[in-house]
């Protein structure tokens, strides 16, 4: 391959990072540049809610490689460096300090930004003891002021504020999760994975509270929030208050190049843009899964992984298009979750195992069809799931709810291929 070629990659996420190495694994014999506006050594963000705000695993643990490893593949790693634009004719990024640097093939994986709460008391910035969770930094801040008697408020019960909830009951915070929607998780699952983590949060003594919006936040003199106001005239006091309201994709350098964007940057099955020299990866993109016949924006790490990959394989001549089933998990309590497929769509459902003994799996069905399946404290059985749903395999519900049939033969049985 030409050794005089650049790939510039933007993003030090999961994502950037894997597109890095993967295309010097692949082969690229030219330059790669890493650029990150962070000014941490990239790393793992799944934590951030879970074992690092619980302070059993520390900022280095974080680390997605040792910086070591950079220099090794000959990665130029630029940390507290943000790109301003994208000039796709001269084939430069520019970055904030008006430098540019010129790009061969450039990979955009800027991920995304949490949603800001929008209520009155929040004009002029947020107040300092007011977070969202999506950086080492924000971990760092929250880690400070969840402690034990500390009145924490949640706004948002997806996976991020239960997670929190979750980790700041073990610290011994005395928790509220506000809700704006009818149940937890509401945009993720179905309604019986979300009543069986709703009643898990009030067991653990959270104040779970779902069809409840926020008003307007209180603040002192100083600034700090006292409470958050409720639509019903509620007011919580709050010592703490942590916003996980949800994600926006980080776009504005795509759309302000001209690139494809609808809703995120568009990418085909080897994360190329609508530009051939323009790669995405990530929490960034949208892409059109062939398994559900739609478009699909994915927030996991395992699919900014899979399209990574599909990048560098088609950066260097080696194509290895992302048809990957999505999957996801989730961390609370002594609860491993983890998801396969999505549940959008079904049209029944069916439990196997035990609710009350934290051990089950939920099937998703569609005309008979396995499109998701949630699997709680089951790990072998999600390893079979996820096949399952990548086969479309077609399964009886009768039989799926009977633990007396292995999973393994049913599975088998409805795709011979899984045998
Ligand atoms: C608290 C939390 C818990 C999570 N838990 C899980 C989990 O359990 N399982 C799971 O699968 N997923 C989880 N996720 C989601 C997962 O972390 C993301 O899907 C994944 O990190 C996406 O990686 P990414 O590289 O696409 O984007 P990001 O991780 O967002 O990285 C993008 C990077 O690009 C940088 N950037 C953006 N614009 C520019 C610019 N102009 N110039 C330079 N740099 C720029 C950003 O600063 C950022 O560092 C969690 C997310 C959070 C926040």
């Amino acid at each position: 391959m030409d050794n005089t070629e650049t790939l510039v990659v933007i993003g030090t996420g999961h994502a950037g990072v894997e597109l890095a190495f993967a295309a010097r694994q692949q082969g690229w014999a030219g330059a790669i540049v890493l650029l990150g506006e962070e000014s941490h050594l990239p790393y793992h963000r799944p934590p951030l809610s879970k074992a690092f705000l619980c302070g059993t695993v520390d900022a280095a643990s974080l680390a997605l490689r040792q910086d070591t490893a950079f220099e090794k593949s000959d990665i130029a790693l630029r940390l507290g460096c943000r790109v301003r634009a994208i000039d796709r004719a001269a084939h430069e990024v520019v970055l904030d300090d008006g430098t540019a640097l010129a790009y061969t093939k450039l990979a955009l994986c800027t991920g995304g930004r949490a949603r800001a709460l929008d209520v009155p008391g929040m004009e002029g910035g947020p107040p300092s003891n007011l977070h969202s969770l999506r950086t080492q930094t924000d971990a760092l801040a929250i880690a400070g002021l969840v402690r034990e008697g500390a009145r924490v408020v949640i706004v948002g019960a997806g996976y991020v504020g239960l997670e929190v909830a979750a980790s700041a009951r073990k610290l011994g915070a005395t928790v509220t999760v506000l809700e704006s929607q009818a149940r937890v998780l509401a945009r993720v699952t179905g309604a019986t994975l979300s009543a069986f983590y709703e009643s898990v949060h009030r067991e653990a003594g959270v104040d779970l509270r779902t069809n409840a919006s926020v008003q307007a936040i209180e603040r002192d003199a100083s600034g700090a929030a006292t409470a958050v106001l409720c639509g019903d005239g509620t007011r919580l006091p709050a010592d703490v208050v942590i916003v996980g309201i949800g994600m926006l994709a980080n776009t504005a350098l795509a759309e302000a190049a001209g690139l494809r964007v609808e809703g995120g940057i568009v990418v085909d099955e080897h994360a190329v843009t609508s530009d051939p020299d323009i790669f995405s990866a990530g929490d960034c993109t949208v892409h059109d899964s062939a398994l559900y016949g739609r478009r699909v924006r994915l927030e996991s790490v395992p699919n900014a992984l899979e399209q990574a990959r599909a990048a560098a394989g088609w950066l260097c001549d080696k194509p290895r298009p992302n048809h990957a089933v999505p999957w996801f998990w989730s961390d609370q309590y002594d609860l491993k979750l983890q998801m396969t497929g999505l549940a959008d769509g079904h049209d029944a459902c069916v439990v196997r195992g035990s609710l009350v003994e934290r051990s089950f799996c939920a099937f998703y069905l569609r005309a008979g069809r396995v499109i998701a399946v949630d699997a709680v404290n089951r790990p072998a059985d999600f390893m079979l799931a996820k096949k399952a749903v990548a086969a479309g395999a077609c399964a009886d519900p009768q039989a799926l709810a009977d633990t007396s049939i292995a999973l393994k033969d049913l599975l088998a049985l409805a795709s011979p291929s899984l045998g």
